[in-house]
This record gives structure tokens, C-alpha cells and sequence, in this order.
């Protein structure tokens, strides 16, 4: 099947590494105009250039996430040079793990600020003008640990539970505008996020996974260019786990 991007724009936080990178350079293979959001110029810009001199269209912009006044401004200006932003990806996301007496306030704040808050701040601000256009698409990346919890993760997994009921909240609010806002929810994704992983937690997690491997970057971005997509304008408020059957 053939999906139809008609040129948009889209907006990709995170986009300079893993999943966020993947994402931004198969929209930009579709023909989609990416703006690509990361922590560090080099990292975002390094994707933007490649997406470039592969023949598609991107700009980077380092913005931090967390902070909700250098979010504002980024918005501001990439309004003022795109007049709109049709598909937002709210990808950008940390874990600072710990068990729950031994996690600072600082760790929990921060992972909160960047994966949850982030969220609330680019919607606010993109939206508006994509109410005004009447179609946008908006995708949230949350996590299975959103949906089932994790020792050690209380405020990672709070973060990504609060992304799903802020999907489905905003869903609702945006509905009429021809907007859809659904959340993809990747298992265990190779990445720098994983890769600390010891090995006997990676054996054990294989015990766990039906499809027996864990997940590439693009196996997330194929349903997220899918959910960005002409094609996908019928599906709303919705969590799609991406986890090689870990969740059932
Ligand atoms: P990653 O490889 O660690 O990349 C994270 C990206 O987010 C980087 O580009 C980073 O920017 C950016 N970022 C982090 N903090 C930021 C901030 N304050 N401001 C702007 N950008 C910031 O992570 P990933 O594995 O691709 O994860 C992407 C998303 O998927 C996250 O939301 C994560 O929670 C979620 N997820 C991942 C997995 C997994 O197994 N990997 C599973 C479930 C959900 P820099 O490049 O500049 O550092």
C-alpha cells in the first residue's frame, strides 16, 4: 500500500538519535518536510544533513524540550517560517531510573518536564494554527511501561502513563478539527536508551518477547509514518504498543 503525505510539514522532537531519528528520515523519504527537534545542534543537525543530501527536505533546531519558554520561541519562529506545522511527533523522552526511595526530586522532575510536560507545551503551541487548517496529525511516543508499570521506573512510567491520557484527552479536544492524536507504545527498542543494558536482562527480556528479538527504530517509525499519513485520518485517541507481542 501507498501512502499520501501531499508534501506536509512535520515537527520530530528527539529526532537527532534512535527512534526519533528513524521517524524523521522515513517522512522525509515520503516526501514530508521535517523539522528536526533534538537536545544538541549536533546531533539534529547531523540528521538534518543527511536527510538533505539524500534529496529531501529538513531543517534542525536544538531546543530543550523541558524548558517551556525555549519551546515557546522555537515555536514562534518555525511558525513564522512554515505558516504551519501538519504532523507533530512528541518522541523526545529520558529515563533517570531508581527505586522510589533512593529517586531525587530533580530525577523525577526532569524526566517528567521532558517526556511528559514537553508534550503538553509543543501541543499547545502547534495546534492552534493546525485547529485553524483543519488537519493535522499528532503522535505521541510513550512506552509498554507506560501501560504496565516497572520497578525502578516510577517516574518514567508516570510519564509516559500521563502522555496516554493526554492523548486521549486531546484527542477528544481536537476531533472536530480534523485532527488526530493517537500514541505509539515501543517494548524494548534498540538504542542508546537501551544499550546499557546487562546482558542477562536482554536474555531474560527474549523470554518475554514472542516475535524473539528486540525492536529496530524503523519498526516504530513505519507506524508512525502510517499514523502520519492521508490514509490513517480515521483513527483517533488510540495506543498502538509496537513490542513484538510483549504486551497481549
Ligand atoms: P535516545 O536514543 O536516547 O534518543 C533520545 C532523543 O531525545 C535524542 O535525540 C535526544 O537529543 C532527545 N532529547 C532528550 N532530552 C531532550 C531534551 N531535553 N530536549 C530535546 N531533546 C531531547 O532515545 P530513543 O530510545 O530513541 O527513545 C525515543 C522515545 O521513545 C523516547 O520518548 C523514549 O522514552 C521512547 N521509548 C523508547 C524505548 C526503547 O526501548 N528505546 C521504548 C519505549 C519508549 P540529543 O540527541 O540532542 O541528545
Amino acid at each position: 500500500m501507498s501512502l499520501t503525505y501531499n508534501n506536509r510539514v512535520a515537527l520530530v522532537t528527539g529526532a537527532g538519535r534512535g527512534i526519533g531519528k528513524a521517524i524523521a528520515e522515513l517522512l522525509a523519504k515520503n516526501g514530508v518536510t521535517v523539522i528536526c527537534v533534538s537536545k544538541s545542534a549536533e546531533s539534529c543537525g547531523a540528521v538534518a544533513d543527511g536527510i538533505v543530501a539524500a534529496g529531501g527536505k529538513a531543517k534542525a533546531l536544538a531546543v530543550d524540550v523541558a524548558n517551556g519558554a525555549a519551546v515557546k520561541a522555537a515555536c514562534e519562529q518555525l511558525l513564522a517560517e512554515f505558516g504551519n506545522i501538519d504532523i507533530l511527533v512528541n518522541n523526545a523522552g529520558i529515563t533517570k531510573d531508581g527505586l522510589l526511595f533512593r529517586m531525587s526530586e530533580d530525577d523525577w522532575n526532569n524526566v517528567l518536564s521532558t517526556n511528559l510536560t514537553s508534550c503538553y507545551h509543543f501541543t499547545k503551541l502547534v495546534g492552534r494554527p493546525m485547529t485553524q487548517k483543519r488537519w493535522g496529525r499528532i503522535i505521541n511516543i510513550t512506552s509498554v511501561v507506560g501501560l504496565m508499570g516497572n520497578p525502578g521506573q516510577a517516574n518514567y512510567c508516570a510519564a509516559k502513563a500521563g502522555m496516554i491520557g493526554f492523548t486521549k484527552s486531546i484527542a477528544k479536544e481536537f476531533a472536530a478539527r480534523n485532527i488526530t492524536v493517537n500514541a505509539v507504545a515501543p517494548g524494548f527498542i534498540k538504542t542508546d536508551m537501551t544499550a546499557g543494558l546487562p546482558e542477562e536482562a536482554g536474555e531474560k527480556l527474549m523470554g518475554v518477547i514472542p516475535l524473539k528479538r528486540l525492536g529496530e527504530a524503523a519498526d516504530i517509525a513505519h507506524m508512525v509514518a502510517f499514523l502520519a499519513s492521508e490514509e490513517a485520518g480515521y483513527i483517533t485517541g488510540q495506543v498502538f504498543t509496537v513490542d513484538g507481542g510483549m504486551v497481549m
